[in-house]
């Protein structure tokens, strides 16, 4: 089957978070069972632009509104990542440094979705399957099917969409409709939600088939999806929810080029051990206390905003007994309380402000434990990467981490979950691990053991995804 990916990131070349991860692993996989496997994502000018080989394959234009543009597609000539990665160029509008974040990023990602589809549209042959990532791509599975410049090609293609986060629709105003290539407005309604054109709901309508990131979350998303409740319920019978793999080649303890110091499930006491104390000589931290970390976006989604005060909270319950090792960036008032907090607490509390995989990938190997209080968490990739490093993880249940994270108090258990996104909640669960820290040593050590070899590589989604895609043919 050839399978083309269509997102806004798509890791190493870009990466903002978890959509980045999983396109950058999941046609890995399908490429390894003998798919063709192709990427293609917006030009960002990213270092990895810099550091690869490129070839032109194909130079197109379109309009943006009365605007006319020209783009490019540009593919990487290696087979690096071990699947076809594409650039779409758009002089000024995508060869820009961040990803997201621009006043003009309707626009520019229109745009996007303009070339892609007229780029797909001059192929001689066709692929057998378009699958489109999160709300940057939300407006191709319509575009395929009422794009007056490709629907006579297009139409019969098979379109997927996966919902990675349904907390951003990308949703703009009618009077900005002239934006959108030439489509047939018969059909106005499938891109309306709310008075607005809304390219997450558009897609939930109009894809052949819906997916999320873990079952999970689709059955949350019937009752909780920032205003499209009612669109996933009534779209649930196409509709699947499937639980991320992670790449067990770049999350490995065993040779993960970014630590200092590697170990394996035979070695992982001595090996975690090495790893902390660097991390805690770097922040100034006692190695012999319990470190708990939090990597990722600090904003409401992540409950980022109760960190301060459960840490206050948590150093106060156990003083001199306790670290934690902030790794994030977002909401400026949330940076600068845990900036803050490293004044009084700064025996107790490391905070780096800004995005670092190296030293992600340190903390997941030195920490105890890894905090997720998230209030939403589509599927959730720390705490997978958590358990392959031997971290515990310490997670509100709720979406992905409820699907994935079994309390250790329950048979088979091995983490540790709270129900609400509360101070209270954190600190009791912190509580809890502190007791399993200090008080039973040997029950964390085959914990750690246990976890490091569950296994949430791609193969069981990778063959997931195939099986929903044949059932599309
Ligand atoms: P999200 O909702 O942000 O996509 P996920 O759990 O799905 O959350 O994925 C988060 C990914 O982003 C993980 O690979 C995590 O390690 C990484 N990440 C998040 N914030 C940072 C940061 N500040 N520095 C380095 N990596 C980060």
């Amino acid at each position: 089957m050839e399978i083309v990916h269509v997102a806004a990131e798509c890791f190493p070349m870009a990466k903002a978070g978890g959509l980045g991860d999983v396109v950058g692993a999941l046609p890995k996989y399908q490429a390894l069972q003998g798919h063709i496997a192709k990427v293609v994502v917006p030009m960002h000018r990213t270092e990895f632009l810099y550091q690869q080989q490129w070839e032109l394959v194909h130079e197109g234009s379109q309009y943006l509104g009365p605007q006319f543009f020209h783009y490019s597609v540009i593919k990487e000539k290696t087979n690096l990542l071990g699947f076809d990665l594409y650039l779409i160029d758009i002089n000024g509008l995508l060869d820009r440094e961040k990803i997201y974040g621009y006043p003009d990023d309707t626009e520019r990602f229109i745009a996007f979705q303009n070339a892609v589809c007229d780029w797909i549209n001059s192929w001689k042959h066709l692929p057998d399957i378009i699958h489109c990532h999160d709300h940057h791509t939300g407006l191709i599975p319509f575009l395929l099917q009422y794009g007056y410049d490709c629907k006579d090609r297009l139409a019969a293609i098979p379109s997927v969409f996966t919902v990675h986060n349904a907390q951003y629709a990308g949703a703009f105003d009618w009077q900005r409709k002239y934006l959108l290539p030439a489509c047939d407005m018969l059909h106005w309604s499938l891109l309306d939600w709310h008075h607005q054109i809304n390219p997450l709901a558009a897609a939930i309508k109009t894809a052949w088939k819906v997916t999320t990131v873990s079952p999970g979350y689709l059955l949350e998303l019937r009752s909780s999806a920032a205003g499209l409740e009612k669109l996933f319920d009534h779209e649930k019978d196409k509709s699947v929810g499937i639980l991320n793999g992670i790449d067990t080649d770049i999350w490995d303890p065993a040779h993960d080029p970014y630590l200092l110091f590697h170990y394996t499930v035979a070695t992982v006491a001595a090996g975690k051990r090495k790893n902390k104390e660097e991390l805690c000589r770097r922040f100034g931290l006692d190695p012999d206390r319990p470190l708990f970390c939090f990597i990722g976006r600090m904003v409401a989604e992540k409950a980022a905003d109760l960190l301060p005060g459960a840490i206050a909270a948590c150093v106060a319950a156990h003083p001199e007994k306790i670290n934690f090792l902030i790794l994030g960036s977002g909401e400026n008032q949330i940076e600068q309380q845990l900036e803050l907090l490293t004044g009084p607490l700064q025996d107790s509390v490391g905070v780096h402000i800004g995005y670092q995989e190296a030293l992600s990938h340190v903390m997941y190997a030195g920490a105890d434990f890894l905090l997720m209080p998230s209030r939403v968490e589509p599927c959730g990739l720390n705490q997978l990467y958590a358990l392959r490093f031997g971290t515990i993880p310490v997670v509100r249940a709720v979406g992905g981490l409820k699907d994935t994270v079994k309390d250790m108090g329950d048979s088979g258990g091995f983490g540790i979950r709270f129900e609400q996104p509360s101070v209270e909640d954190i600190l009791h669960a912190v509580s809890r691990a502190v007791a399993l820290y200090y008080e039973a040593p040997a029950t964390l050590q085959k914990l750690r053991e246990q976890i490091m070899q569950i296994d949430h590589s791609w193969k069981s989604a990778a063959t997931q995804y195939l099986q929903l895609y044949k059932s599309l043919k």
